[in-house]
């Protein structure tokens, strides 16, 4: 069974600006998917909606076969941030806190001993090779190493699925290709992906390519 499913979602606002027109998708787990496709296609509504932070106007999404509004009904955050975590282009990291701070925010909530958030914030730093930067600013590390710092963060929660929105696009073609690189390896060991992209040499590192043109997926290809 596919881990996600939208059969037939649309997203229409008040105004009758079709966002998104019938979409039908299957994300199977494990997978590492580009979308690709103009500004203002929808590419990031499709993302926000995969990860149950926007809504649909119609259609059905299930997860793991089961309809997200049943899933979601008692503990939506519980159950959303256990499915998903993101990945923004401005990283949206809080710029007064440190490295380990900022990775540590997510379990806030979680029931755990500070000492436990801490042994996995710094086990997912060590592993985007910034633990010895953990005491740091935001603010004094690079573009690069700042999105660093928000995969160690989407990783902290061992969520099953991390989508990202243009992950590379704030970056040089060197830096962004270092973060992709990062990104394949988390990939191999077992996590979904989902990238939105610009960028083709990134996509074409991807095992599958979907094409959004105005609300529509105009090809989804596998590679
Ligand atoms: P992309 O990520 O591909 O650039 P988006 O998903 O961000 O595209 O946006 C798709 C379209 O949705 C855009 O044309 C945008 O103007 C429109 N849109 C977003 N929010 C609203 C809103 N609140 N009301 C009307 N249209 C909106
Ligand atoms: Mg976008």
């Amino acid at each position: 069974m596919e881990l996600l499913k939208l059969e037939n979602i649309s997203k229409i606002y008040d105004n009758n600006t079709i966002v998104l027109d019938n979409i039908n998708l299957k994300i199977r787990k494990g997978e590492l998917i580009a979308i690709m496709g103009p500004s203002g296609s929808g590419k990031s509504t499709l993302l926000n909606i995969l990860g149950i932070v926007d809504s649909k106007t119609s259609g059905n999404y299930y997860i793991n076969g089961k309809e997200v509004e049943e899933l979601i009904k008692n503990k939506p955050n519980k159950l959303r941030n256990s499915f998903f975590s993101f990945i923004f282009q401005y990283f949206a990291l809080l710029k007064q806190y440190t490295v380990l701070e900022n990775v540590m925010l997510p379990l806030t909530y979680r029931k755990c001993s500070n000492k436990e958030r801490i042994i996995k914030s710094e086990f997912y730093l060590k592993k985007v090779g910034l633990l010895e930067h953990k005491d740091k600013k935001i603010n004094k590390l690079s573009g690069g190493q700042q999105q660093r710092v928000a995969i160690a963060r989407a990783l902290v929660t061992e969520a099953e699925i991390i989508l990202a929105d243009e992950p590379t696009g704030n970056l040089d073609q060197k830096t962004g290709q270092d973060i992709m690189e990062l990104l394949l390896e988390i990939n191999k060991l077992g996590k979904t992906i989902i990238i939105v992209t610009h960028d083709y040499n990134i996509a074409k590192q991807c095992s599958r390519i979907i094409k959004i043109v105005d609300g529509k997926i105009i090809s989804d290809e596998c590679y």
